[in-house]
């Protein structure tokens, strides 16, 4: 892996309004048809103003950082998360914001990973990328990373608008750790059903203040350690003793996040209950997610669920799966005592959660 940096002011003369640093990951958005116009391949991000122009129209210094190889984000990984982390880190008071280009099909597991990583985050890191590539004529690339960036300069008295990781597309901005790739081939990919949008993008940029997060004024505190150990074990109705087992007994397990029906319910047939509970047992955590988007896992609601409860299966409110895996990396890999690492997991770390 390496990193190419490019420095583009387009506010000279006049003093920039301000400075955002571009990450460049790869995905769609990056993509131009080569020479003999057959195959899509990575663009050259330093020649961003080539492919839009309207960047000029704007005061802010840029700098764009393409992290080579480009990758199509369904190879993300924890690795690359540390890399855009470290490179917001060392960044951090050179720029008032940052804006991340990332693929579409991973981008609400790295903006969740992410948020959990920056804690005390006092400047926008906004995810973007397109559905069409950036070298096409229907794309929607040109406006997701123009509003995008747009967003990351956005200051009120003095303090970014946002200081939150999040998710811009289409015309929304969602909080990173609340949202969920939805379509595949409609320009609105992305929703969050359990939090309101932080902004909607019209002819003026709507900001919702009261679902954004407040300044803490504390300052940037980030993690680099996440735990690879866990797993996601969705349930079906059919599922077999051999499947649960296969997973809650594999090597190294940790963590796994239990994706249950409705408001977190399970089939109460006796061989899932004893072995969820024979992996609790083995201090492996288990974090129940509703497999519906919009709601929450109410553990004891219905007798499904609250034998779950009683086993200490724990509830995961209106987490998403994609805030859950990586809330479970990252708080198991805090290295905390048990109690700790549990009490981690049902607090709301960074707006991933609504308690009630
Ligand atoms: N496969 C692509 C990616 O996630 C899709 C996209 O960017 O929209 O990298």
């Amino acid at each position: 892996m390496g990193v190419v940096k490019v420095h583009i002011d387009v506010a000279t003369p006049k003093h920039p309004e301000a400075s955002i640093m571009i990450i460049y990951t790869g995905g769609t958005i990056g993509m131009v048809l080569d020479e003999d116009s057959r195959h899509l391949v990575p663009f050259n991000f330093s020649q961003i103003l080539q492919k839009v122009p309207e960047l000029k129209q704007y005061q802010y210094m840029l700098t764009v950082v393409s992290i080579e190889p480009a990758i199509d984000s369904s190879n993300v990984s924890i690795a690359d998360w540390m890399m855009m982390v470290r490179l917001i880190e060392e960044n951090y008071d050179a720029y008032d914001g940052f804006v991340i280009l990332h693929g579409t099909d991973t981008m609400a597991y790295s903006a969740s990973a992410v948020s959990y990583m920056l804690e005390n985050l006092q400047k926008p890191v906004i995810f973007t990328g397109a559905q069409v590539p950036i070298g096409r004529v229907r794309t929607d690339a040109r406006e997701n990373l123009i509003t995008a960036l747009q967003i990351a300069a956005t200051k009120v008295e003095g303090e970014s608008a946002v200081p939150e990781v999040c998710i811009f597309f289409h015309n929304l901005l969602l909080r990173g750790n609340r949202a969920k790739k939805v379509e595949s081939t409609q320009f609105s990919a992305f929703k969050s059903e359990n939090h309101p949008a932080l902004a909607k993008a019209g002819i003026n940029i709507d900001y919702n203040c009261t679902a954004i997060m407040p300044h803490t004024g504390r300052p940037l505190k980030v993690h680099y350690d996440m735990d690879y150990r866990v797993a996601i074990l969705k349930l079906f109705p059919g599922i077999t003793p051999y499947v649960v087992k296969s997973i809650l007994t594999s090597p190294e397990l940790r963590g796994v996040v239990l994706e249950t029906y409705g408001a977190g319910n399970a089939p109460t047939t006796p061989w899932l209950l004893e072995l969820l509970s024979e992996a609790i047992g083995r201090d492996i955590l288990i974090l129940n997610v509703s497999q519906c988007d919009e709601g929450r896992v109410d553990q004891g609601h219905y007798e499904t669920s609250r034998y779950l409860l009683e086993m200490g299966v724990i509830g995961g409110a209106d987490i998403t799966t994609e805030a859950a895996i990586t809330k479970l990396m990252f708080v198991l890999g805090q290295q905390l005592p048990q109690s700790k690492t549990k009490e981690l997991l049902m607090k709301d770390l960074r707006g991933e959660i609504t308690l009630l």
